[in-house]
């Protein structure tokens, strides 16, 4: 099968798929982008689910659930796009890998992330491990999670007080550790 542009061969890896499924993975993948052209403006709809909120492209793959255009970037680049993968043509469900970059609070106001995280839910892997980081002895503070997430620090308390994501272990995942370690 032909890709519709070179897939980095750190990807499989990154998103730690078995040598078994990634074939498979990148079969139903590139399956679910309604590629219309490669004109550079152009924007690759995703045509399976999208978020309710937000309208973000969504990827299920075994127990993850992954924002297609995240994954895109993956597969594009090797690596998550930390911490945020920035649309530059602003729409939620274009996976195009030429409009996705990486983006840090520096290309954006506080509050433009903060807006948008509000308005987005969390990644599971960010609940997981911002409720791994509520199991310390000496817990961080919450406004620190809070800043590094994106999120209100009451988003971050209700983690903790099994109020939201209780469903999810606290477990350290993600490209996120590395974001929460150099903060504690
Ligand atoms: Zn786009």
């Amino acid at each position: 099968m032909t890709y519709p542009f070179p897939i980095h061969l750190a990807a499989q890896q990154a998103l730690g798929i078995s040598d078994k499924d990634w074939p498979r993975f990148l079969k139903r993948f590139f399956g679910y982008i309604d590629i219309p052209d490669h004109d550079l403006d152009t924007r690759w709809p995703w045509t399976s689910t999208r978020q309710k909120r937000g309208g973000y492209a969504m990827v299920h793959w075994r127990a993850n659930r992954w924002r297609a255009h995240r994954v895109s970037f993956v597969l594009a680049n090797g690596v998550w796009p930390v911490p945020f993968g920035l649309h530059s043509c602003d729409t939620p469900w274009c996976v195009r890998p030429h409009h996705i970059s990486a983006g840090t609070a520096a290309d954006n106001t506080a509050d433009a992330i903060r807006r948008r995280r509000l308005a987005t839910k969390l990644e599971p892997d960010e609940a997981k491990t911002i409720k791994w980081a509520g199991t310390f002895d000496h817990p961080p503070s919450p406004r620190i999670i809070a800043d590094l997430f994106g999120i209100d620090s009451r988003t971050v308390y209700g983690i903790w007080n099994n109020q939201s994501w209780c469903h999810v272990t606290a477990k350290p995942v993600g490209p996120v550790i590395g974001l929460l370690e150099a903060a504690l």
